[in-house]
């Protein structure tokens, strides 16, 4: 199997049972985010306690690479500093910004270097890019919140 298909196969697996798509009732922050060039649209709730992030978890409808890109995004953040948090997040938008010419460091990213072909395609960039910056925002909320990251 190449490299194309194995990260077709994590990207739709993440698409058919996607992790952590049930929204928490109790949460520091709450987002939503929209994609409409594509249609695809976001809830996401974060849980931020002491410097860490406790919980992701959302709901949502649209293409397959934004609600794959969105479980890869929760299921990676849970039980990270927020420093470190946003670092991946930093890190991920870097990879989608390089248009094909880089794979993604998968230590940091892990599922998410399945999304690297995307950044071939900019109209798609946008989709995978979703769950991403809805994560950095709520955060950014819920640091606000405390007074303290
Ligand atoms: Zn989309």
């Amino acid at each position: 199997m190449d490299l194309d298909s194995l990260y077709q196969e994590v990207i739709l697996d993440h698409y058919k049972n996607p992790t952590h798509k049930k929204l928490s009732p109790t949460y520091s922050a709450q987002v939503h985010h929209v994609n409409p060039s594509c249609g695809d649209e976001i809830t996401l709730n974060v849980t931020i306690e002491s410097g860490l992030v406790k919980d992701v978890s959302w709901d949502g409808v649209g293409c397959s690479i934004s609600q794959a890109s969105t479980s890869i995004v929760a299921d990676l953040m849970i039980g990270k500093e927020v420093d470190q948090a946003f670092q991946t997040v930093e890190a991920f938008s870097e990879l989608m910004a390089s248009k094909g010419t880089s794979v993604g460091d998968e230590d940091i990213l892990e599922d998410g270097v399945a999304l690297a072909g995307v950044s071939k395609f900019p109209a798609r960039v946008k989709c995978a890019l979703l769950g991403w910056l809805a994560f950095k925002d709520a955060a950014l909320q819920s640091s606000d919140k405390q007074g303290e990251i």
